[in-house]
């Protein structure tokens, strides 16, 4: 219930209260023993709202718990610990601020994610766009979608703005060819041999596997669509990726670096 629907006499009365009980759970080290037992319990520590940035380790000074649902608005929700969940310092004080995740800013009802019982979301970026002419840049668009569509991944991708951050941020052009630097030193380190374009998408499917595997840890599962991308559009017959995916790995080129489709 938001502040202002209870009783005018009431309103700061019950702030009054529950900001005082939410003080106790400090006092009490609820709040950090929770901080421990989510952190040691996440399959890596990280911001589960962004996906990237660390958490500082339990017992560190910087890292909180973050009222998900503001407490200024809902105030019988301040000392609920199920409203308390960490989140990195940038998505807390750059992009939630006091923002609703339960209403919009005008103030419509929203269907929001729950931070402790948030399915699975898969990434695709097999939309992006590459750049077909230019010589030197290979994407011209990265196109992040999220699977399945709803109205709740919806709500966190405008209140985190999560496409616009993971673009500016993580998929930027030499983050890009940093990673595939180190998908030519996977190839080199696991000495694979590259006779055919068969061998390059083998390796990259393989690779794509290993990065899964790492989930959340290093941005691995962005970075892993980045390779499902690059597979699909490679089985596509995609001109502008081929040879240099051909160069990355030493697979010898075709007379005419003509792929067909
Ligand atoms: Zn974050």
């Amino acid at each position: 219930m938001k502040l202002e629907e209870l009783p005018a006499a009431s309103r700061e009365p019950i702030k009054k209260l529950f900001t005082f009980a939410f003080g106790l759970l400090t006092d009490y080290g609820i709040r950090q023993r929770q901080y421990k037992v989510l952190c040691e319990t996440m399959p890596a520590r990280i911001c589960p709202f962004c996906g990237c940035e660390g958490l500082d380790a339990p017992g560190a000074p910087q890292e909180d718990l973050d009222h998900y649902i503001p407490r200024s608005k809902y105030p019988f929700a301040a000392a609920n610990l199920r409203n308390l969940a960490p989140m990195g310092s940038r998505c807390n004080a750059s992009y939630k601020h006091m923002q609703d995740p339960l209403r919009d800013n005008e103030g419509n009802r929203r269907i929001a994610c729950d931070p402790y019982l948030a399915n699975g979301v898969s990434i695709s970026l097999n939309n992006s766009i590459v750049d077909e002419a230019a010589t030197d840049r290979i994407m011209t668009e990265w196109v992040i979608d999220f699977q399945p569509a709803s109205e709740a991944i919806e709500s966190w991708e405008t209140i985190f703005h999560i496409r616009e951050r993971w673009k500016r941020d993580i998929l930027d052009e030499p983050t890009f060819n940093q990673w595939l630097g180190d998908f030519r030193n996977y190839c080199r380190s696991a000495t694979l041999r590259f006779a055919t374009d068969h061998d390059v998408t083998d390796a990259i499917n393989r690779y794509e596997e290993y990065l899964s595997g790492c989930g959340f840890r290093d941005r691995s599962f962005l970075k892993a669509a980045v390779f499902r991308f690059l597979s699909v559009r490679c089985a596509q017959g995609c001109q502008r990726l081929w040879p240099l995916l051909r160069d990355l790995t030493g697979t010898p080129q075709p007379p005419n670096i003509r792929i067909p489709i």
